[in-house]
């Protein structure tokens, strides 16, 4: 039996980083995972070594040098690759697939391109007002939840960063918060909040602008209640509890991001956060569900300039979501190969995004026989990044967190992999 101390979960973005594990060596298996919630537990006890062969080629079992010769082939004899996935795997391995992108001239993108790319452009737009959620722990009293369940997503937000736990500047947790949820429908998290605003569909953004106005002394037009189905005597009291607050937070999801509006939405939100600032310290967050997806975020930034749908073609990078982002790209038949990194498109892009991309060479790299390993033309089989593997990933907070792992793989790393590709990618570019 071994125990790992302070391991880190990497199933959602909370990224908790204070589980301890239970290991059974001889079965390569964790038995207790101290602290994690029931996804967290889920991700650690369902974590099993598949018997599969270490890669394959149009389905044969090959060796993984085999597999790297023709993966590097195909990347080399397309004219539009698009890299795609990147979430749920460490960010050394994400800096990797954007280096290969480069010496090919493709496109990189992440799932954040159906998540919240929306965000990523209003950050953009209008810059964003932020925070650690060590900050909002220990001093926010004021938090508003919008367009996300945090109680069944982000099972420990609430216990660990947000709602209840005691913080310097709010010594009594959970009794020294206000805690406000808009959403459309009455979720879990409406339980654990005192008021709940129940917005009409769609109306995410006429109900932001109208605090905005409010902020200012500025009354919003009538016709706000019908649209919105919030009095605006109900917005005008949030409002003045929001300037009453001495550190308030919005943390939102992808009901605000995914829905009519999407970046005009999340740059409202972004926006109110920073009027309030004139009043009183408020910052905006958005909650991130992949593990590492806010490292994708930052790696694919710090390289590129741009967090995703980032063509490469033209030897510099251009950001255009729609034009470079993969779901779109595969659509339009325009990418004639893809790398895909921990990632499975063939079970959530649309049907003309999928059949495109079974009828193009693939590379894919996985630990589980995903759809879209079962259609790749090049798949590898990974280990599992913070069970298996360690590196770094970045809480939703932007903070980095190291993984250490519980037990080892017979399986290669998404980083060893793509190192593999991109040096053989290198020395036939620089006919080495
Ligand atoms: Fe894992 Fe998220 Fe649960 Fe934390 S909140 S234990 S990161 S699933």
């Amino acid at each position: 039996l071994k125990i790992v101390q302070d391991a880190t979960c990497t199933f959602c973005g909370c990224v908790c980083d204070d589980i301890d594990l239970k290991v059974d060596v001889a079965a390569n298996r964790i038995t207790e995972a101290k602290r994690a919630c029931v996804l967290g537990k889920a991700w650690f006890f369902n974590h099993h070594i598949e018997d599969r062969p270490e890669a394959t080629i149009e389905g044969r079992p090959v060796s993984y040098d085999e597999a790297l010769d023709r993966a590097a082939e195909i990347l080399l004899a397309a004219k539009y690759s698009v890299t795609y996935g990147l979430s749920d795997t460490t960010s050394e391995a994400q800096r990797v697939a954007v280096a290969i992108t480069d010496w090919i001239g493709g496109t990189v993108d992440t799932t954040t391109s159906v998540c919240h790319g929306p965000s990523g452009m209003a950050f953009q737009g209008v810059g964003e007002v932020t925070c650690s959620l060590g900050e909002i722990r220990n001093r926010a009293d004021f938090l508003i939840f919008w367009g996300g369940n945090p109680a069944e997503s982000h099972p420990r937000h609430f216990t660990k960063y947000s709602l209840m736990p005691k913080g310097e500047f709010v010594p009594n947790g959970r009794k020294d918060r206000t805690a406000v949820l808009v959403d459309v429908r009455k979720t879990k998290s409406a339980k654990a909040v005192d008021h709940f605003l129940q917005i009409r569909p769609r109306s995410d953004f006429e109900l932001a602008w109208s605090l905005r106005l409010l902020a200012k002394g500025i009354n919003p037009d009538p016709s706000v209640e019908q649209k919105t189905g919030i009095s605006v005597e109900t917005m005008r009291d949030l409002m003045d509890r929001m300037k009453q607050a001495k550190f308030g937070a919005i943390l939102f999801g992808m009901g605000l991001t995914m829905t009519r509006g999407k970046h005009m939405n999340s740059e409202a939100v972004l926006s109110l956060a920073r009027d309030m600032n004139s009043y009183t310290r408020w910052v905006a967050k958005p909650m991130r569900g992949h593990g590492n997806v806010t490292g994708a975020d930052n790696v694919v930034s710090w390289s590129t300039g741009y967090p995703f749908g980032v063509n490469l073609g033209r030897g510099y990078p251009r950001f255009n979501p729609g034009e470079f982002t993969t779901s779109d790209l595969l659509a339009r038949k325009e990418a004639d190969a893809a790398l895909i990194i921990a990632s499975d498109p063939m079970s959530n892009f649309s049907q003309p995004a999928r059949d495109h991309l079974a009828s193009i060479p693939s590379v894919v790299l996985d630990p589980k026989l995903s759809e879209t390993a079962k259609v790749a033309t090049v798949a590898f089989t990974t280990a599992t990044y913070g069970i298996n593997v360690p590196g770094t990933v970045y809480r939703m907070d932007d903070v980095p967190i190291p993984l250490r792992p519980a037990f080892e793989s017979p399986y290669r790393s998404d980083y060893e992999i793509l190192k593999g590709i991109e040096q053989r990618i290198r020395q036939r570019q620089l006919g080495a």
